[in-house]
C-alpha cells in the first residue's frame, strides 16, 4: 500500500509552510514534498529580503510584534498607517487595475491576520532596511512594507521550517511531484513523487500546490513569455519549472492571469544561469538612467531615463532579451561613473578613451557606435548628473527617446557595462477562488486540489508590488492548507 495522508504539499517555500502548518492546526496529517535538497530548501523565497506588505496603524501598531524594540528605537522610525485603500491603490497603480480583484481584497484583508498568525507559529520579524533609514536613495514609490522576516528570505524559511517540523509535518527533501493521481472516476487521489529511489505513489484526500511558477523551465518561458526568453537568466531557484502548472492543467485547471508576463530586471551578462544566494542581490545593473545602452548593433533602443530606474528596471530587463543574443552594454561618462550604484564594483568595467576604441572593445560596429552617440550627444543637454530628481533634461528628436538625465556623454573615458536580462519570476498561472480552490475551464473548483503562492495567476498582471508576492503566498497558503485539511 503507498503511503497516505489527509493532505499532500508541494513545494516548500512560503506559501507552503503557511499551508503546511494550516492544515496541521486543524489536525490533518501532512506530508510536503520538496524537489531541493535541503539547502534549496524554499524556491525563491531565500532569495528575498523577507518583506511582507500588509495593513496596519503605524509604528505603534507595528511594535506589537516587534517584542525587543526600544522606546528610543521606535521614536526613530517614522511609519505612517498603512490602510485598506492603501494597499488596494497600490495593487491597481502596480497591475493597471487589471489583478482579479476578488483574489486582490482578500490578500488586504487578510494580510495582517496572517503576519499576526506567522507570529504566533514562530515568526520573527525585524524593520525593513528602508524604515531603518540605511537604504540609501529615497523611494519613489509608496514603500509600505512594515516588517521584514527576521534574517530575510532564509530566515523566514527557517522558522517556518523549524513550526512544521515542531507540529509534526513530514518533509520529503529531493522528492519531486512528477504527476497528479486520479481515479478511475477522474478523482485525484494523490501524486506520484520520484525521489532518489525512484518512482512512488503517495495517496491523500487532498493536495495543495505551492511550487512556484515556470521561470526556470527555459521551453515554459520561450513558449508562453516570448522567443528570446529561453535565454535568460534565472535570478532564483532552479527548481521552479512550472510543474504544478504543467501538472494542474492536464486535470483540467483553467489558465489565469498574463501569461506573457515576468518580473525581470537588468543584470550582469555574468550572473550565474540560475540563482546562488552568495551573489544574486549584486547582480542587477540599474543604474542605466545615467547613461545610454545600446544592444550589439551600437543602437539604443530603450528611453533609459523614462523613469527612476525603480520605475522602469522590469521593462528595461525585458526590453534587453529582445535584443540580439538578448545581451546589451551600458555606457557612461567619467563624470556618471561616480553616481552608479555600489554593486557596480563587482562587474566587468571596460574603458577606452574614444567612443570608437570603446566600440572596438565591446566588438560593436565603430561607425554605428560613434553615430548613436553622435545622435545622442547633439540632442542631449551640458548639466550635472542629479540621480535623485527626476531633471527633466530630455531629448528632443530621437527614437527612442531618453525622457530624463539625456546629458551628453562628453567626458571621457567612457565605461562599459555588459547586461543581460534576469527573470525573477511570472506571473500566469493557475485560477483560484477566494477558498484557494484551483478552478477548472468552467469556474468550478476541482474537488481535492488546492494552490497558494506564485503558482496563481491574476494577482499580478502586468506589474507586481514589492513585498505584496511573499504576503499574498502567506495569506493563500494559509487558507489552502486550512481548507485542504477538512476536505474530504
Ligand atoms: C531575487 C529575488 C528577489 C525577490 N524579492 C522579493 C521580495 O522582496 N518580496 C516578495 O514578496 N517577493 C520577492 N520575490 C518573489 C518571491 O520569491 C516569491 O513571491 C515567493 O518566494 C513565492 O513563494 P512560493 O511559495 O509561491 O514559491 P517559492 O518560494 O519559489 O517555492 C516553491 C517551492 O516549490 C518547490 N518545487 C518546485 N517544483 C516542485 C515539484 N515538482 N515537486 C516538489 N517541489 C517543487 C521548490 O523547490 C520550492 O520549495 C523575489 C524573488 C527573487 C528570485
Amino acid at each position: 500500500m503507498p503511503p497516505s495522508y489527509d493532505v499532500i504539499i508541494v513545494g516548500a517555500g512560503n506559501a507552503a509552510l503557511c499551508a503546511a502548518l494550516a492544515a496541521r492546526e486543524r489536525g490533518a496529517s501532512v506530508v510536503m514534498l520538496e524537489k531541493a535538497p535541503p539547502a534549496e530548501q524554499g524556491g525563491n523565497c531565500p532569495y528575498t529580503g523577507g518583506g511582507f506588505r500588509f495593513t496596519h496603524d503605524g509604528i505603534e501598531d507595528i511594535r506589537a510584534l516587534l517584542p525587543d524594540m526600544t522606546d528610543s528605537e521606535a521614536s526613530r522610525v517614522s511609519m505612517a498607517a498603512y490602510t485598506a485603500q492603501d494597499f488596494r491603490n497600490h495593487f491597481e497603480a502596480a497591475t493597471g487595475g487589471e489583478a482579479d480583484s476578488e483574489l486582490v481584497e482578500t490578500v488586504i484583508a487578510e494580510s495582517r491576520p496572517t503576519i499576526d498568525w506567522m507570529s504566533l507559529k514562530g515568526v520573527r520579524w525585524e524593520l525593513p532596511s528602508q524604515a531603518r533609514g540605511e537604504a540609501g536613495a529615497p523611494s519613489v514609490i509608496p514603500n509600505s512594507v512594515g516588517l521584514s522576516a527576521w534574517e530575510s528570505g532564509p530566515g523566514l524559511v527557517r522558522m517556518l521550517t523549524t513550526a512544521c517540523r515542531r507540529a509534526g509535518v513530514v518533509i520529503l527533501y529531493q522528492t519531486a511531484m512528477n504527476r497528479l493521481l486520479t481515479n478511475h472516476d477522474g478523482a485525484l487521489t494523490g501524486v506520484e513523487a520520484r525521489d532518489r529511489d525512484g518512482i512512488h505513489e503517495i495517496r491523500s484526500n487532498a493536495v495543495v500546490l505551492a511550487c512556484g511558477g515556470f521561470e526556470a523551465s527555459a521551453q515554459m518561458r520561450a513558449e508562453h513569455i516570448g522567443s528570446g526568453w529561453e535565454r535568460a537568466k534565472v535570478r532564483g531557484s532552479a527548481h521552479n519549472t512550472g510543474d504544478g502548472i504543467r501538472e494542474a492543467l492536464t486535470l483540467g485547471a483553467k489558465p489565469y492571469g498574463q501569461w506573457n508576463g515576468c518580473h525581470a530586471t537588468p543584470i550582469d551578462v555574468a550572473a550565474p544561469e540560475t540563482g546562488a544566494l552568495e551573489v544574486t542581490d549584486i547582480m542587477p545593473r540599474r543604474s542605466y538612467p545615467l547613461g545610454i545602452t545600446v544592444n550589439l548593433a551600437g543602437r539604443r533602443f530603450f528611453d533609459e531615463g523614462a523613469g527612476f530606474a525603480e520605475q522602469t528596471f522590469v521593462d528595461m530587463g525585458r526590453a534587453i532579451l529582445q535584443q540580439d543574443c538578448g545581451v546589451a552594454h551600458q555606457i557612461f561618462d567619467s563624470r556618471a561613473l561616480p553616481h552608479l550604484e555600489g554593486r557596480y564594483s563587482s562587474a566587468r568595467r571596460v574603458d577606452a578613451d574614444s567612443v570608437r576604441e570603446l566600440a572596438r572593445k565591446l566588438d560593436i560596429d565603430t561607425h554605428t557606435l560613434a553615430k548613436t552617440v553622435a545622435h545622442f550627444n547633439a540632442s542631449a543637454h551640458h548639466a550635472q548628473y542629479e540621480p535623485r530628481t527626476l531633471d527633466g533634461h530630455s531629448t528632443a528628436d530621437l527614437d527612442p527617446p531618453k525622457s530624463n538625465w539625456a546629458i551628453a556623454l562628453g567626458s571621457p573615458p567612457y565605461s562599459a557595462y555588459t547586461v543581460t536580462g534576469g527573470i525573477t519570476y511570472t506571473y500566469g498561472g493557475l485560477k483560484i477562488d477566494t477558498c484557494a480552490r484551483v478552478l477548472d475551464r468552467e469556474d468550478k473548483p476541482i474537488a481535492g486540489l488546492y494552490a497558494a503562492g506564485i503558482i496563481a495567476g491574476g494577482i499580478f498582471v502586468h506589474g507586481s508590488l514589492r513585498a505584496a508576492g511573499l504576503m499574498h503566498g502567506a495569506v493563500y497558503g494559509k487558507i489552502a492548507g486550512a481548507n485542504a485539511a477538512v476536505y474530504r
